[in-house]
């Protein structure tokens, strides 16, 4: 039932998030948001003519957009993992155009405002008992960081073995090709059973210290990563025949190009494989919205580990984040250029 809403749509769909602009004093280079998913910029820093770009979505929210609203229109996708779609939900854009806000919430971990991440499992929940009667579900969760093309475990208990630099078991997270179609590519990261909200909440909490753990030793690692929560549903109907399907949030690392002749060493490798793997990313859902027919997964580890829920049936949603301050207006015009590529509309 959900699916054929979304049946309708295509399985790419391409979203703009303007985030409130941080100071009221600050140049605005967002001109115009309309209701049929059209976003103009203006360079406000040049004139008009030259300035002015225009970008269509399949939806664009203003800074004024609740967290509610954002949910609510990605709520039919979500619930269609529960009739065995496959679901990737990414979260593009420079750091600070607010990824995290849209994905996990605040970054002051206040309980309000949570975003799609708990929104998404609480529905789930909601639905799994409604629909108890017909169908028994379990699900279950993962959670992993991509860190200079290296995949390491966000809930493992032990920290011990998360920190950096990573002891060489948690370094060896190996993503294997699977066939059967659970989505299962991660098998070495720890899966946990969740049952309500609050165990979804306590496992974030796991997910968040975890991640901090390794942005104190190297600076602000957190926005130069990619981090995946996996939602794996599995439901039983009363003729026993089983469904599987996984929803993947992907909170991916800070978009912003580095300048290369300001960074060397460690920096530079760091820049180089983010580059690399949402290039990777970008080249893989524009193929799948051309429907190409080779579509190059082998590229990043990224896309490896999302290759069985990206294409076929499987559905994809990318929000891409701006930030509407004028000084952000290069980096904004990229951002919008990377969605556009990847989007049907
Ligand atoms: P990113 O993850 O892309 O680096 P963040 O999500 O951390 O960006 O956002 C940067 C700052 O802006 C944070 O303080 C965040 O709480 C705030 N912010 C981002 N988006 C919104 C929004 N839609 N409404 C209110 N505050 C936001
Ligand atoms: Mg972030």
């Amino acid at each position: 039932l959900y699916n054929m809403v979304q049946d309708l749509k295509g399985n790419i769909r391409v979203y703009c998030r303007v985030r409130p602009a941080t100071s009221p004093e600050a140049q605005n280079a967002i001109d115009f948001i309309g209701e049929d998913g059209s976003v103009v910029v203006q360079d406000p820093f040049k004139p008009q003519n030259d300035g002015r770009r225009v970008f269509r979505f399949d939806r664009v929210f203003g800074p004024s957009a609740t967290q509610e609203e954002v949910f609510k229109d990605t709520q039919p996708l979500i619930r269609s993992v529960m009739d065995g779609y496959n679901v990737c939900i990414f979260a593009y854009g420079q750091t600070g155009s607010g990824k995290t806000h849209t994905m996990s919430g605040p970054s002051s971990g206040a309980t309000k405002e949570l975003g799609i991440n708990y929104l998404a499992l609480n529905d789930l929940f909601q639905l799994s008992n409604k629909r108890e009667d017909l169908i028994k579900y379990e699900i279950h969760v993962q959670m992993v960081e991509i860190y200079n093309e290296q995949v390491r475990d966000l809930l493992a208990e032990d920290t011990s073995t998360t920190k950096y630099p990573f002891s060489s078991a948690t370094l060896k997270l190996e993503i294997r090709s699977c066939t059967n179609d659970n989505g299962l590519t991660l098998p070495d990261a720890r899966m946990h059973y969740v049952k309500c909200p609050a165990d979804v909440l306590k496992l974030m909490k796991l997910g968040e210290v975890n991640r901090a753990v390794s942005s104190t030793a190297i600076n602000n690692r957190s926005s130069r990563s990619h981090s995946i929560l996996t939602i794996h549903v599995q439901g039983k109907d009363v003729s026993g025949s089983v469904l599987r399907s996984s929803l993947h949030l992907v909170d991916l690392a800070g978009s912003e190009r580095v300048d290369k002749t300001e960074v060397t060493g460690d920096a530079l490798k760091e820049a180089q494989y983010i580059n690399k793997s949402l290039s990777c990313l970008g080249d893989v859902v524009a193929a799948l919205a051309q429907k190409n027919s080779y579509i190059p997964y082998q590229n990043s580890k990224l896309t490896l580990l999302l290759q069985n829920s990206l294409g076929g049936h499987a559905k994809t949603l990318m929000f891409a984040h701006v930030s509407p301050e004028g000084d952000s207006f290069g980096e904004t015009v990229t951002t919008l250029k990377f969605a556009q590529r990847v989007s049907t509309v």
